[in-house]
């Protein structure tokens, strides 16, 4: 049994210590706050709650996975989970397009994008996303399910989505996102698929057109939501762990890890107390930890993420009752720009009937920076937004900070193959013995799916050695 220091009480880091703690390990969480769940926040006012980060759940196979592997009780008996349906509603105002649709029906939403967006938009939508099909069973093993091998930056640099090539075009470079996007969905429809890059504040003429297989994971496994919001998924992990032995130790800023012969030895706090540990493993973005405390291989870290935006998301309390007909989650697009309105219907979310809890969130830019921007556009979804409006609350990335500690408030995107390897993170092995990454800033990247697996991949490391080869 070794003793196991985390630092952070992420996702990512949870499902970490809950695996470690099943193999026998004795596994201490050190948390700079007064809670768990890092991102995965609850905003609570005169009975009104809202979801203050993340308000869906993609690929829910991996909590799945973690409550399988980590105890007699499945996932869907700690938490109430449900597939949102439909799926999503698009509105494009500068196109006059509203469109919805529905959860899990290839056919479905080929048929509302033809009546959307004419004759042919839902072949060629399905065909795009037949291609990402292609581009992810290429590269879903490597990129999500296994370690960052020796040589993967290099393959995975490669763009596996299988562009259409045109004719009479050499072809210099692959095309990006919003190229395929022009030339293989064309007007309108171009925007949904660029959208979902721009939702993670990921520029499309820059995006690699493996980005494609975001639209393709959530057409294909679904969107989920937790009744009672999102934050009961992070108190079922933490709970997990609490089962599990897995120690948490509250108010405990870790400033830097310890090395001793060579190797990772435990974790100094911010009070100057020290904890031994036989390995750390760390849920945050490393480069918080002081430059010189971690002997990282050269290109073992990215430059600083100030490229990797925040949010800005308006917590809205509505007079009047949710309209049956509401969607879950409608995203408003606005040329180079949009917002994602969440209207979950959940009673535990508003004080009765009579009310409503709408959220409102965008990455921070021009046209969404202030929120009299987002309520604008979020009009567009909620009719009458302005006139039932009983109050708001905005959070800021510096809310974002306090709440995960990463700078400006940075929302890690998940890793993407293709532009050279740029959208990797790094893996999940360091270059110091005994010090390994989890959590949303390490190999396989952010959101609460790819932030989960960093639980299987850095488990399965420390528990079977280097030659672990992911989880199956
Ligand atoms: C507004 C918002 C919206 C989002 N929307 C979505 C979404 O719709 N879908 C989705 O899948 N994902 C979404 N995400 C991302 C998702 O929430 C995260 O990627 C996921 O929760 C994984 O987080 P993590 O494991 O990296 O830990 P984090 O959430 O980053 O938590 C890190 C933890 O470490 C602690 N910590 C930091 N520094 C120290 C230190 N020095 N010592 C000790 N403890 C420390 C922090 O206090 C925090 O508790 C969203 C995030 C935000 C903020």
């Amino acid at each position: 049994m070794a003793r196991i220091a985390v630092i952070g009480a992420g996702m990512g880091a949870m499902a970490t210590a809950a695996r470690l703690a099943v193999a026998g390990h004795q596994v201490t969480v050190y948390e700079r706050g007064t809670t768990y769940g890092g991102a995965v926040g609850r905003y609570e006012r005169e009975g009104f709650a809202f979801d203050t980060g993340p308000g869906l759940l993609h690929l829910p196979a991996v909590y799945r996975d973690l409550f399988v592997k980590t105890g007699k009780r499945p996932l869907e008996t700690c938490v109430d989970m449900v597939q949102v349906n439909p799926a999503v509603r698009h509105v494009l105002p500068h196109h006059g397009i509203d469109v919805t649709l529905p959860g899990a029906s290839r056919g479905g939403v080929a048929a509302a994008m033809e009546s959307a967006f004419g004759t042919g938009a839902g072949e060629r939508w399905n065909a795009v996303l037949g291609r990402a099909r292609d581009a992810w069973d290429a590269t879903r093993r490597p990129l999500l399910e296994e370690p960052l091998r020796p040589g993967a930056r290099r393959s995975l640099g490669d763009d596996p989505y299988p562009a259409l090539r045109r004719s009479g075009l050499l072809r210099r470079r692959p095309p990006t996102l919003a190229e395929v996007a022009d030339r293989e969905l064309g007007g309108a429809l171009a925007e949904l698929l660029t959208g979902v890059v721009r939702g993670y504040g990921i520029d499309p003429a820059t995006a690699p057109a493996s980005a494609a297989v975001l639209p393709y994971m959530e057409q294909t496994f679904g969107s989920w939501y937790v009744r009672g919001g999102m934050r009961a998924l992070a108190t079922a992990v933490y709970e997990r762990c609490l089962e599990r032995k897995v120690a948490f130790v509250f108010g405990a800023e870790v400033r830097e890890v310890l090395v001793a012969d060579g190797r990772a030895a435990g974790v100094r706090l911010a009070d100057g107390g020290e904890a031994a540990a036989d390995t750390v493993v760390c849920g945050i973005d490393p480069r918080q930890l002081p430059a010189g405390s971690l002997p990282w291989p050269s290109d073992a870290l990215p430059a600083r993420g100030d490229d990797v935006p925040g949010r800005i998301t308006l917590l809205l309390a509505l007079r009047g009752a949710r309209p049956a007909t509401a969607v879950h989650r409608t995203v408003v697009h606005a040329p180079g720009t949009q917002v994602t309105v969440m209207r979950p219907d959940d009673p535990a979310t508003r004080p009765d009937e009579e009310h409503e809890a709408v959220t409102v969130s965008a990455v921070p830019g021009p046209g969404t920076s202030e929120p009299t921007e987002l309520l604008n556009l979020a009009e567009k979804a909620v009719q009458g937004l302005r006139e039932r409006l009983l109050w708001h609350e905005v959070r800021t990335p510096a809310d974002i900070e306090a709440a995960t500690g990463a700078p400006g408030g940075a929302v890690p995107p998940p890793a993407l193959a293709g532009a050279g390897g740029r959208l990797l993170r790094p893996a999940n092995t360091t270059a110091l013995p005994g010090l390994y990454l989890a959590g949303g800033w390490a190999h396989p990247g952010g959101g609460l799916a790819h932030a989960g697996m960093t639980g299987a991949l850095v488990a399965g490391l420390i528990v079977e050695g280097a030659e672990f080869r992911g989880s199956q």
